[in-house]
């Protein structure tokens, strides 16, 4: 085996000898044979999953003289666009592979469509303009607590009962590097609360209500007899 390798590696060096542009790709081409590195790297374009390493650590801090950078600005852009990709209501850096304190949270309009107007009005519904913060910091502004259905796009295809707070005062960086503060109510301040819990590497699954803990797709698992896919991608 270390023969033919040996043979194929003298075959491949004299025709790269001829062009630099052919000698790189072979290089890479060698080194993803030999490499265990993973090839695909953060930040990802789908939700990273529950057992994921990055979604139980503390973000990092993002450092202020970064804040406005083009590094963090791709980053952002990236949440954005996997976050609408998704059709989702908010997003941690950590769930698309980045330790960093991000989050971006967007509730459309189009969203109402999906819901009855009883559910709607029930889980305190309403909705909000694109908000991006970085390093954001959070208070309870109204303690008093509901207890919804929610799910999480790091633990796709359940979801459970969890209480949350009904107020909360959010600020932070926009993305600009500006300060920024809002008051959220009800279900935007619920998606609030879940994503400032994936910054300290919490997912709702620690506190949900475990008796309601469902598969969301069980009704079709036996309709289907079991023929159904959960897609991590889109
Ligand atoms: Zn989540």
């Amino acid at each position: 085996m270390l023969l033919k390798l040996h043979k194929l590696c003298g075959r491949h060096e004299r025709w790269l000898s001829t062009s630099l542009a052919a000698r790189q790709s072979f290089r890479k081409w060698y080194q993803q044979l030999w490499t265990t590195k993973r090839t695909n790297l953060p930040p990802y374009e789908h939700f990273t999953q529950i057992g994921d390493p990055v979604l139980r650590d503390r973000a990092a801090e993002v450092p202020a003289d970064c804040v406005n950078s083009k590094e963090i600005h791709a980053i952002v852009d990236q949440m954005v666009h996997v976050l609408r990709k998704f059709d989702c209501v908010g997003i941690a850096a950590p769930q698309i592979g980045v330790s960093l304190r991000i989050i971006a949270m967007e509730f459309r309009r189009s969203i109402k469509k999906d819901l009855s107007d009883a559910t709607y009005k029930r889980r305190q519904m309403s909705e909000l303009p694109l908000t991006v913060l970085i390093n954001p910091q959070l208070t309870v502004t109204n303690y008093t607590k509901h207890k919804h259905p929610e799910g999480c796009m790091s633990v796709r295809g359940f979801s459970a009962e969890v209480e949350r707070y009904e107020g909360v005062k959010l600020s932070g960086l926009d993305r600009q590097g500006v300060h920024s503060e809002l008051e959220l109510s009800g279900w935007n301040a619920r998606i609030a609360q879940h994503e400032m819990e994936h910054l300290d590497g919490k997912l709702y699954t620690d506190h949900m209500d475990r008796s309601t803990f469902m598969c969301t797709c069980w009704e079709a698992v036996n309709t289907k007899s079991g023929r159904v896919e959960i897609p991590f991608y889109k």
